[in-house]
């Protein structure tokens, strides 16, 4: 797997949102950090998908092209999705837990 991401910027920068979200795997992550510390070209595209994450307001972007604002609404909206799942969950497991305290006294 090594050898697919050595000299293969077209693999890298399709997984760079991804491992700037912190979303792929230990070994995808090394594998990236080892191409990003040799290739500048795409060092230059995590930098700036960093940058765009990191932004409040994505549409204030300046020059950035729509498919890569397409990535980084997507990946903003799949972290919304989890957040509010997650705190669905917290909250029925709260109510379970004071109904459960209410009804048995
Ligand atoms: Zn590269």
């Amino acid at each position: 797997m090594k050898d697919l991401f050595e000299n293969n910027c077209d693999v890298v920068s399709d997984l760079l949102p991804l491992y700037a979200d912190g979303c792929c795997s230990a070994r995808t992550a090394r594998l990236i950090q080892t191409h990003l510390s040799a290739c500048k070209s795409c060092n230059k595209k995590y930098a700036g998908i960093k940058k765009s994450l990191k932004n409040t307001h994505i549409t204030d972007i300046p020059n950035s092209d729509p498919d890569f604002l397409g990535i980084v609404i997507k990946l903003r909206r799949r972290r919304t999705v989890k957040n509010t799942i997650l705190s669905l969950t917290v909250l029925a497991a709260l109510t379970s837990t004071l109904l459960l305290a209410v009804t048995h006294g």
